[in-house]
């Protein structure tokens, strides 16, 4: 079989339903599916054999057989009475497969990007989209140049309404699955220094999330946040698309007005392009949340949805597992178990609720991950910001942590195990407290809220 890129293309445009026989000829299959992990492959399918950091697709190809696929994508033939297309790399290989079957798909997508908060408004958007027709949205936290197109080539026909979550770690990366996705509209939530260490400042954060612009549709519009800093520079770059602001206290198409906030949680008045559609008393807990609720609504308006969808939705909304779930009852407390992830911005966003709550107010709290040379200075100055908070009590784990404790000044207060960690909630939580548990993910935060959950 030729191997030239234009031939690969052409075979690849043949789209997920083609299927190579041993010969090398591409033939097209009713229904094939394509998929990169074994463990999941079904007879029929096509296997897209992924070269990762700790494990090779290629290797897997014998498994592919035997569980009765039809062909594989490699970028080197395996001896495997298999049919192979050979391709440069594998990666691109299965990007464009998506970007073919999404060209195919006549629906509407929405595609969000930002530091924080892409699954919960992935999330809130599904809720209210599909008050009037099915959704596909992304699953879990499939939003890499992996996770985009194995979401992309979900697509189907039982939905006319897709939302997908687009994610970075690397500039460029939002650029290639943007194009692949062809979105009708984008949101760009925030930028709060997550994996800024990869990128080197907020600035370039705020320049590869703005490559999501690169792939609107001419008649596409931008969801953008009037309150993040890098506002003028994505509206700059959005100018020649239709956008749709949202916002707090500033003037914007989609806006919280009247908004109050109880002991962390949130109500107000959702106005959508000068109109008041009415009031929303928000179930997930925090004033970055009403943001979230925001940018859903501006999404939601923008795919064609009824605004009364999006008011009944946020009034009902269901948080997603790990943030800010709060869980009552533990040692007479409550706690807020915002564990799945932290940055910079993230962490200030949940100590502002913490500092909102009544009663004796502690964090614990692990280490922000991929933040390069500027780990030590962000959390110190996380110390900083919980001193000023007035928070009663901030307890570190894990060493660059410790930074965090030690600002905060006779309020704080390290352990270097878990073990001394957890014995010391389990026998030092005052009763009425609100209790945050936030690091990032792999600082592993859940392993105290479900020590201390196992007991309650
Ligand atoms: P990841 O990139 O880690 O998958 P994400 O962008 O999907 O994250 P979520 O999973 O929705 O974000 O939320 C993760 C954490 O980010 C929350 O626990 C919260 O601390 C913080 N967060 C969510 N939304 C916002 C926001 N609008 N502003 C600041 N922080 C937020
Ligand atoms: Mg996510």
């Amino acid at each position: 079989m030729s191997n030239t890129p234009a031939r690969i293309v052409e075979a690849l445009h043949l789209g997920p339903e083609a299927i190579i026989d041993p010969q090398g000829n591409f033939k097209r299959a009713a229904a094939c599916r394509i998929v990169t992990d074994t463990r999941s492959l079904q007879s029929g399918d096509v296997f897209v054999a992924l070269r990762g950091e700790r494990f090779d697709g290629h290797d897997f190809l014998e498994m592919a057989y035997d569980r009765g696929a039809v062909a594989a994508v490699v970028d080197t033939p395996v001896a495997v009475d298999i049919a192979q297309l050979v391709v440069p790399d594998t990666r691109l290989a299965l990007g464009l497969l998506a970007r073919h079957h999404r060209l195919q798909w006549q629906g509407r997508l929405a595609a969000i990007t930002g530091n924080s908060g892409k699954t919960t408004v992935r999330a809130l958007c599904e809720a209210i989209l599909s008050r009037s027709a099915p959704v596909h949205a992304t699953r879990g936290n499939l939003n890499n140049d992996i996770g985009v197109p194995l979401t992309l080539l979900q697509l189907n026909d039982t939905c006319t309404q897709a939302v997908i979550e687009i994610g970075a770690n690397h500039t460029g990366e939002i650029a290639w699955t943007t194009a692949l996705a062809r979105p009708d509209v984008v949101l760009i939530n925030n930028v709060t220094d997550a994996h800024i260490g990869e990128f080197g400042s907020a600035g370039h954060i705020a320049q590869a999330k703005a490559e999501i612009l690169s792939g609107l549709s001419p008649d596409g519009v931008a969801i953008l946040n009037r309150n993040d800093r890098f506002y003028p520079v994505w509206a700059a770059l959005a100018s020649h698309h239709d956008i749709l602001d949202f916002g707090i206290d500033v003037p914007a198409r989609v806006q919280a007005i009247n908004l109050v906030s109880d002991a962390g949680f949130y109500r107000f008045t959702l106005c959508i392009d000068g109109d008041e559609i009415g009031q929303v008393v928000l179930p997930l807990m925090g004033r970055h949340n009403v943001m979230n609720a925001l940018g859903a609504a501006g999404v939601a308006h923008a795919m064609g949805c009824d605004p009364l969808h999006s008011l009944a939705a946020l009034n009902e909304a269901e948080g997603v597992a790990r943030r800010m779930v709060m869980i009552e009852g533990v040692r007479g407390t409550t706690l807020i178990d915002d564990s799945y992830n932290a940055n910079p911005g993230a962490m200030r966003a949940s100590l502002d609720t913490l500092a909102q709550r009544p009663g004796p107010r502690w964090c614990f709290l692990g280490a922000m991950g991929e933040l390069g040379h500027y780990s030590a200075q962000a959390h110190e100055s996380l110390g900083h910001y919980a001193r000023e908070l007035d928070i009663d009590l901030v307890v570190t784990i894990g060493e660059p942590a410790r930074a965090i404790s030690t600002a905060a000044g006779v309020r704080g207060r390290h352990f270097e195990d878990w073990a001394s960690m957890i014995d010391f909630a389990r026998q030092s939580l005052p009763s009425g407290a609100s209790v945050l548990i936030k690091g990032s993910l792999s600082a592993g935060m859940d392993r105290l809220v479900n020590a201390l959950r196992s007991e309650s």
